[in-house]
């Protein structure tokens, strides 16, 4: 029975420094999150993804090459229904562009249960997005979150358009070039090709929120308990090459 959340669980908890950390807020919200949200088997029901951030990465990006060589693992989805159908422990969470053409459980080659993926155009970390990893990391186990970027990003290409011609997108578009323009401006002025500049600034300065999202992830990649990795899928060979 866990402390936090009332309910069995098999997260870690959280240390005494961590719950300082947190504040009443954040506690009381964690305390109160419902059985839906908050239940995971007593026991992990992928042993096999326990795994230190060091390991998670090793593991995410072998998979990455077997999607490059063509030789991704057949996955028995029956089965996997049957052992996730009592909870979840992913030892990655991406946080990647909705590109259709990305998809992250296909090129890191993961299975159902292994990998947990918040998606929005652009790949940037809204609050509900870091809300979501925050579950992941303190909730789930995950040990490991990737910012994943993309090249020819339509999101980050029509935020370089926008500033460029002074335009305003309709709808709300502008939403998301509010979210990409810091990284947009941050790259202005390097050499080489802006749209692949900004896609990587915009990677890494996610990267950096992430790892600076107080109290929860903060306090978690402080103690080294998780990492936040960037990388960035390129398009024709399927590969996600880690930027550092
Ligand atoms: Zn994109």
């Amino acid at each position: 029975m866990c402390d936090l959340c009332g309910v069995s669980a098999n997260h870690r908890p959280i240390d005494r420094r961590g719950v300082l950390k947190l504040g009443a807020a954040a506690t009381a919200a964690l305390t109160t999150m419902p059985p839906a949200l908050a239940a995971t088997a007593a026991a992990p029901p992928k042993p096999e993804n326990v795994l230190s951030p060091d390991a998670a990465l090793a593991r995410l990006m072998k998979g990455n090459a077997r999607y490059v060589e063509g030789v991704s693992k057949r996955h028995d989805f029956r089965h996997e229904r049957e052992a996730l159908s009592g909870g979840q422990n992913p030892f990655a969470a991406v946080l990647s562009c909705a590109d259709s053409r990305i998809a992250p459980e296909y090129c890191f080659d993961t299975a159902r249960g292994d990998v947990f993926v918040c998606r929005v155009a652009g790949n940037f970390a809204s609050d509900d997005v870091i809300a979501s990893l925050e579950y992941a990391v303190q909730v789930l186990n995950t040990p490991l979150i990737m910012v994943l970027g993309h090249e020819a990003c339509g999101a980050v290409a029509a935020t370089i358009k926008s500033i460029k011609d002074g335009t305003t997108l309709p709808g709300h578009l502008p939403a998301l070039v509010a979210a990409l323009s810091p990284a947009v401006k941050a790259a202005q002025d390097a050499p080489g090709d802006l749209l692949a500049n900004a896609t990587n600034r915009n990677v890494t300065m996610n990267v950096e929120k992430l790892k600076t999202a107080a109290p929860i992830l903060k306090s978690f990649a402080d103690d080294k308990k998780i990492r936040v990795v960037g990388g960035v899928y390129e398009l024709r060979s399927g590969q996600v090459r880690l930027l550092a």
